[in-house]
């Protein structure tokens, strides 16, 4: 072979010379448009990674629109994506790299979500062997010509995107390596069974390349193939089958093969107990004809001596992934000697041309190292600290390094059980991982994981203030950017938000944990004309939804605001799913005629999953919370925002100074005088909100002059548990349950907006009602089991099993589904005109059954803003400096607020505030 010098060209098979040995490895960036064209953003990172690296594979292009493994992927699918491909292409080779691009078909390893639900096509339908995957439909045998006929037409619209090559993506199980197992083909035609027929289906890929190569490109055409060389499963591909394949392929002509691997010198995966890195294998196996083709290893390579290693074992050309990501002049750096580490700093997602899906891509995510925590400094030592749940005390040493958390121990752990020890470890470890107090509870063991973080929290600001002594400085002087107030979904936007603008932000939270009322938050998140949606092929129009939700408001909605939230609420759809928070899912709730709600796609409440997801940015990016501390009021000099005061659990008073406020302390569901005031029909009701929705921001901005609007407009939701408080999910209904009176009998339209509904509760004559449901609506609306752990639901095996244990009339209450049955199958209820959630007959046993009446639930009303979120005195001029978004503001909802416009306004408006203020303190 020539001479292995990583910065010596190398000749191919065809003759076409790469004028180095290095490539950048094909990496998923999941950056392309959700149909697969190609953003602006991967051409320049493309572009920025161009240049001294002797050749670039652009990660795969799928070959039909069935075919996407992941979401983001770009396809090779139409003529259409000619131009965007093509962009690419010249990108890279303008700086002087070849250009490759791989193709595949991800075939049963495409989830259906990614393909507008359909099910997915493979070799036989046999599911990959991972949780819930989705069982194939087998490709017949006409479909299986027509799949190569489609294979080679990818290739021909890369030659006439201007690549100088194709690689086959025979690997990471994808359609051509499904084929080749004896796994996931197990046909019965020529296509599967004996090996010869499994190598079918890759050879006549390669074949087709040829031929379009020859009728489209000339020789200098280059075809790769790349191959994962093992699979763990039985039956599976074993190494000897690989080569076997592989020396097939070489017959008819390859320019070089890639291996698929994690680690370039990995050893066996099937063979455990062989230490023989596989590249060995595979040159003392080849034939002289394989031999004549080089061999490009992948996986981990950082530095030079990696690439040497990786030639001394047998490869001919290295393929650097992460490092390039790191690097976009990774080989410049080799050249000049730099010994790199593989990391990145979280300032330097913009300089690098990273785009954000690819930043919070998993493997990516795990190198960004960041900046901000150097900042925070502790005084080195061990804190003490005695925290409470409900029925024990904890003594928790926390182990503190100079700006980062080193260890916690459960001082008197012998004195409970090893649950609670157990417990302790769990949330020990999430803290010392992501070295943060704001990690997720264990479900079920909420309280007694807050008091462990708590110990945390505490010790932290302990040592901070230590710290901060020493040095000779004063502990209560904190200044800052910009102070939110508030830690639930729209607090926590608007500090991600403005962080990302570059602004030094804090959030002060009054209560011991995070999250507000947005913890509670069930149904979803609407929005209208979402990607979501689209690859859901549901049709939806931001007028539609604008329309809707104003006739839901009663028409007393502020139109700007409203117009701003119907226009946005896209943008915040894929801002959260940017951010690592994918409401794919899709539902709908009362007064919606179209299904826009968003949600986590495994149906789970929208609101412990939007916060624990913000939480995770919050850690990521070193944002201060500071817990337990409750702003009381806005501080200001010559009309200039200064900064707030606020009191923390020891009565200590404290200013945080800084120069603007953003206000997102929620509603005031939870202050019965407040309600009583403006609703005195609303005494004795029940809230659904958790203690902290006092209203408290309201009083602070009306102190500032700030106006105000709505504020009788206080929502009840119709279904809420009454001993516990607990609300059961609108979406429920939304998922096809029913609502039945004492009597048995539907009363209501279930799915009319949450007044109507509350109204026609309190109008019966027992002023309760029970929300019924089936097996399948359980198994598709995850929050049903929250409701079961509570204790909230009543079984029966029968609908009449059921009515007795509800004391209704067995006759009248069979009757009643029976008919709704009929309504179901006819799309029409001939009784109360519903028309959403009707989405399967109530038939599959067990049935289920909550107790519900209404309770106070959200307040529409607060004070007024603009649609820049910036705060309106009592005469609509504004208040320098003073921001506010979510529930504690007014307007957005009218008289009414829709089931799942709670979230997409936090989110929308949270996002706002946090760009607007951090535009002002830049002014
Ligand atoms: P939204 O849905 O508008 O984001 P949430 O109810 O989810 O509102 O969150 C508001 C948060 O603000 C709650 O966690 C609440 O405890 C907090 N909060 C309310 N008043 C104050 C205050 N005066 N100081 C600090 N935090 C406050």
């Amino acid at each position: 072979m020539q001479n292995k010098n990583i910065f010596k060209s190398l000749t191919l098979p065809n003759g076409v010379e790469l004028k180095n040995r290095i490539m950048m490895a094909p990496m998923t960036t999941c950056s392309g448009f959700y149909e697969g064209s190609v953003t602006n953003d991967l051409i320049e990172y493309y572009r920025a990674r161009a240049g001294e690296i002797g050749t670039i594979i652009v990660e795969c292009g799928f070959v039909d629109d069935k075919g996407l493994a992941f979401p983001g992927a770009i396809g090779l699918d139409s003529d259409d994506k000619i131009e965007g491909l093509a962009k690419i292409a010249h990108a890279i080779k303008e700086k002087g790299s070849k250009a490759i691009i791989q193709v595949y078909h991800g075939g049963r390893m495409v989830e259906p979500k990614l393909i507008g639900g359909q099910t997915p096509v493979g070799p036989s339908a046999i599911a990959a062997p991972r949780p819930n995957a989705p069982t194939p439909t087998e490709l017949t045998a006409d479909e299986v010509d027509d799949m190569l006929n489609k294979f080679g037409h990818a290739v021909r619209r890369a030659i006439q995107a201007g690549f100088d090559g194709v690689e086959l993506h025979g690997a990471n199980t994808y359609l051509i390596q499904q084929f080749y197992s004896p796994n996931s083909n197990q046909r019965k035609d020529k296509w599967g069974g004996n090996r010869d027929n499994r190598a079918r289906f890759p050879l006549a890929v390669l074949e087709l390349t040829h031929d379009m190569v020859k009728q489209y490109a000339n020789k200098d055409f280059i075809v790769g193939y790349r191959f994962s060389p093992e699979e763990l499963e039985v039956p599976g591909i074993r190494f000897d089958d690989s080569m076997y394949l592989l020396e097939k392929l070489a017959e008819k002509g390859l320019d070089y093969v890639h291996f698929s691997m994690g680690a370039i010198l990995r050893p066996s995966i099937v063979d455990t107990q062989d230490p023989t890195p596989l590249i060995n294998k595979y040159v003392a196996m080849r034939s002289a004809t394989l031999a004549k083709i080089p061999v490009v290893g992948v996986g981990n390579v950082v530095n030079q001596s990696d690439v040497e290693a990786a030639f001394e074992n047998g490869y001919d050309l290295v393929a650097v992934g992460r490092a390039c990501i790191a690097y976009p002049d990774w080989l410049d750096r080799i050249k000049q000697g730099e010994k790199l580490e593989l990391a990145i700093n979280s300032d330097k997602r913009e300089e690098l041309n990273i785009p954000m899906p690819l930043w919070h891509f998993p493997l990516v995510e795990s190198l960004i190292r960041d900046v901000n925590l150097t900042v925070k400094k502790f005084k080195p030592g061990n804190f003490q600290e005695k925290v409470n749940d409900e029925s024990y005390e904890f003594l928790i040493n926390v182990e503190l390094g100079k700006d980062f958390i080193k260890d916690m121990q459960l001082v008197n752990a012998k004195e409970f059980n090893h649950e609670i020890s157990d417990n302790f470890s769990v949330i020990k470890n999430k803290i010392i991982e992501s070295n943060s107090p704001h990690v997720d509870a264990i479900s079920g063991a909420t309280t007694q994981c807050e008091a462990f973080k708590k110990a945390v929290t505490k010790a932290m600001a302990k040592s901070n203030k230590e710290a901060i002594l020493a040095e000779g400085g004063d502990p209560n002087d904190k200044t800052y950017d910009i102070v939110v107030v508030g830690s639930g979904g729209a607090g926590l936007a608007a500090a991600i938000q403005a962080h990302d603008l570059g602004s030094n932000v804090v959030i002060v939270e009054k209560m011991s944990i995070i999250g507000g009322n947005t913890n509670k938050a069930s149904a979803g998140m609407n929005a209208a004309e979402t990607k979501f949606q689209k690859l859901k092929g549901i049709v939806d129009s931001k007028d539609l939804f604008y329309k809707e939700t104003m006739i839901g408001g009663k028409n007393k909605n502020n139109p700007d605001l409203l117009r701003y939230f119907v226009e946005h609420a896209p943008d915040a759809i894929d801002w959260l799913d940017n951010n690592g928070i994918e409401l794919s899912g899709i539902t709908t709730t009362g007064g919606m005629s179209i299904d826009r709600t968003h949600r986590p796609e495994s149906g789970t409440a929208v609101g412990g999953f939007l916060i624990s997801g913000l939480v995770k940015n919050i850690n990521k990016r070193g944002i201060e919370v500071m817990l337990d501390t409750s702003v009381t009021e806005i501080l200001t000099e010559n009309h200039k925002v200064i900064g707030v005061k606020a009191v923390d659990e020891d009565g200590t008073i404290q200013t945080i100074k800084a120069k603007a406020v953003i206000i997102a302390t929620g509603g005031f569901s939870a202050n019965k005088q407040m309600v009583e005031k403006y609703r005195p029909d609303l005494k004795g009701f029940v809230t659904t909100n958790h203690k902290g929705a006092t209203g408290s921001g309201i009083m602070i901005l009306e102190k500032l002059g700030a106006g105000t609007v709505d504020m009788s407009e206080i929502q009840i939701h119709p279904t809420v548990e009454q001993t516990t408080s607990y609300l059961i999910s609108e979406s429920i209904r939304g998922g096809g349950a029913i609502l039945v009176s004492q009597a048995g009998k539907r009363f209501v339209n279930e799915l009319d907006t949450r007044d109507k509904v509350s109204a026609e509760i309190i109008k019966l004559p027992e002023h309760y009602a029970y929300i019924l449901f089936d097996q399948q609506i359980r198994v598709e609306n995850k929050s049903v089991e929250e409701y079961v752990s509570h204790d909230l639901v009543i079984q029966g095996a029968t609908i009449s099993e059921l009515a007795q244990k509800l004391s209704i009339d067995a006759q009248s209450l069979t009757k009643t589904v029976e008919r709704y049955n009929q309504f179901v199958d006819k799309k029409q209820d001939q009784d109360f005109g519903r028309t959403t959630g009707m989405r399967h007959q109530i038939c599959k046993s067990p049935f289920y059954a909550i107790k519900i009446a209404p309770g106070i639930h959200h307040t529409m009303g607060g004070v007024t803003i603009n649609t820049q979120t910036q705060v309106l005195d009592t005469d609509k001029h504004v208040i320098q400096g003073v921001f506010a978004a979510g529930e504690v503001v007014g307007g957005v909802h009218g008289a009414n607020r829709i089931g799942g416009n709670a979230v997409a306004d936090i989110i929308i408006f949270g996002m706002q505030a946090g760009k607007k203020a951090s535009d002002y303190i830049k002014n």
